[in-house]
């Protein structure tokens, strides 16, 4: 059974006078076990999280690493220099394929890096809203993930806690979200991208695959729904402590009736 996961990507919010306050906040407001929770503050903060969070069984996870593992990258963070502080990592985020040109190519170094580090990695897929009118969304996606898991061994991507995350680019940061079942669809997309890959069905068929892109506690129902959508990443409302109770709280009745259902 896959788990249900909800992600926190606080984005650049929060500084590390307030983040610890935010976190115990939101801790305190969603202790739901049935719930793998993980909020993504900024590198500054985790070490404030990570404390502030210390018994909660919520998990720290950072949204970024490099490509290397150490070098002359002024200002960049590898992930040996994450461990203890991040037990999960973000790669290919939209913003970061957007702002810093981050490729396929780059993107699957960096997936390569998080597992030696044992950084459980949150991969970011999603079209932009001229490809999904242009009915390219799969062909997008699939090419996404065919670039950044190239030479990647499917086990170890599983044993290493590989989470997709379907983030439509159109929807993140926008109010306009994905409708569920478009979602589910992309959810199978995703793993059928796998398989296409040449990865045994069963090991496909683990990958946790979330929903991303202007998820609330108003429309998170919709797409935990959907079966093949194993919970969300959250932008903007994670950093409001009554969204986020609302959105754990709802992937917690979903995750014991799916629990109750044996799927
Ligand atoms: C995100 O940051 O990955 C995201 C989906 O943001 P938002 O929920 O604000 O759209």
């Amino acid at each position: 059974m896959r788990p249900l996961i909800i992600a926190a990507n606080w984005k650049m919010h929060t500084t590390p006078a307030d983040a610890g306050e935010l976190a115990r906040t939101i801790a305190s407001r969603t202790r739901e076990p049935a719930v793998v929770r993980v909020i993504c503050p900024p590198y500054v903060s985790l070490a404030v999280v990570r404390d502030a969070l210390a018994g909660e069984g919520i998990e720290v996870g950072a949204q970024n690493v490099h490509h290397e593992l150490a070098g002359a990258y002024t200002g960049e963070v590898s992930a040996p220099m994450l461990v203890g502080l991040a037990s999960w990592v973000i790669i290919g985020h939209s913003e970061r394929r957007r702002d810093a040109g981050e490729t396929d190519e780059l993107i699957g170094r960096k997936l390569g890096r998080a597992l030696e580090a044992r950084l459980r990695p949150i991969l970011c897929v999603g079209e932009q809203l001229a490809e999904r009118e242009a009915g390219r969304a799969d062909e997008v996606v699939s090419r996404q993930l065919a670039g950044a898991l190239a030479g990647h061994d499917p086990e170890a991507l599983e044993q290493g806690g590989l989470v997709v995350a379907y983030e439509p680019v159109w929807a993140i940061g926008t109010g306009r979200n994905a409708r569920g079942a478009d979602a589910a669809r992309m959810a199978e997309t995703v793993r059928a991208a796998l398989a296409g890959l040449g990865w045994p069905a069963a090991t496909a068929g683990a990958v946790p695959v979330l929903y991303g892109g202007s998820v609330t506690s108003a429309n998170i129902g919709e797409f935990l729904a959907e079966p093949s959508i194993d919970g969300a990443l959250v932008g903007g409302a994670s950093l409001k402590p009554d969204e986020m109770a609302g959105i754990v709280a709802r992937a917690a009745v979903i995750a014991r009736a799916r629990l109750e259902a044996g799927r």
